[in-house]
């Protein structure tokens, strides 16, 4: 899941600066989860906007904004509305805003409402962790299934920094240490022996940015 959150809001009124009426786009999946984009929040943005002198002209919820065929659908279900207004506000995270522009056929401005932090785990107490970095090159098989790429700060590969002390992290000491955590679990699974094979330095032509994959 992609976890956003709300940025502020006067910062999104300056966005919206001599930009009056106002058409609304959420995210019915990982946005809806985080509160920034569904239903509910596009009301609370809504009514916040109209208290600022805002009108708002519409608003819809793409199941999933990143994907172009749902939010394709949905802006041609609001054309109308869309063409109505000043501007765009997008309460979704990167991947939905870009989506939007890329597949809006109006020239309108588009707004960004939302603040995209990082790829998330949601836990039972709902809480959301970044676990994995998305690096392309998954050494998750080696280390316990605990991720040091994206759970320790300096993301080593090969055994903990000079740093640890009594098992917590020297970068955070509310943490424990990564790779504590992944020799505990290599040893409860008696696969210590893993930890004696050196990694080699991440190689980074996997992770070159901006990925691309087709399944076609
Ligand atoms: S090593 Fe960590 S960051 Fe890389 S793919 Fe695996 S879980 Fe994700
Ligand atoms: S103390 Fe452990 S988790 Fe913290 S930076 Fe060093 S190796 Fe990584």
């Amino acid at each position: 899941m992609i976890i956003t959150k709300q940025k502020e809001f006067k910062e999104v009124l300056r966005y919206l600066d001599n930009q009056n009426k106002i058409f609304i786009i959420g995210c019915g999946e990982c946005s809806t989860t985080c509160k920034t984009g569904g239903e509910a929040d596009i009301k609370r943005i809504k009514a916040i906007l109209e208290e600022h002198g805002k009108s708002i002209t519409g608003y819809c919820i793409p199941k999933a904004p990143c994907v172009a065929a749902q939010v394709k659908l949905e802006l041609a279900k609001n054309r109308k509305a869309i063409e109505s207004s000043d501007a765009i506000l997008v309460l979704a995270c990167g991947l939905g805003i870009q989506s939007v522009k890329e597949n809006l056929r109006i020239d309108k401005p588009i707004h960004v409402g939302c603040d995209t932090l990082f790829m998330g785990a949601v836990d039972s107490a709902g809480i959301f962790l970044e676990k994995c970095s998305a690096c392309g090159d998954c050494v998750l098989e080696l280390t316990g299934l605990i991720c040091p790429i994206t759970r320790c700060p300096k993301s080593l590969l090969n055994g903990p920094c000079g740093g640890q002390d009594k098992g917590k992290c020297e970068v955070d000491k509310t943490r424990d240490c990564t790779w504590i955590l992944i020799y505990n679990e290599l040893k409860r699974q008696n696969r210590l022996h893993l930890l004696k094979e050196r990694r080699p330095p991440k190689d980074h032509s996997k992770s070159t940015r901006p990925h691309q994959l087709s399944l076609q």
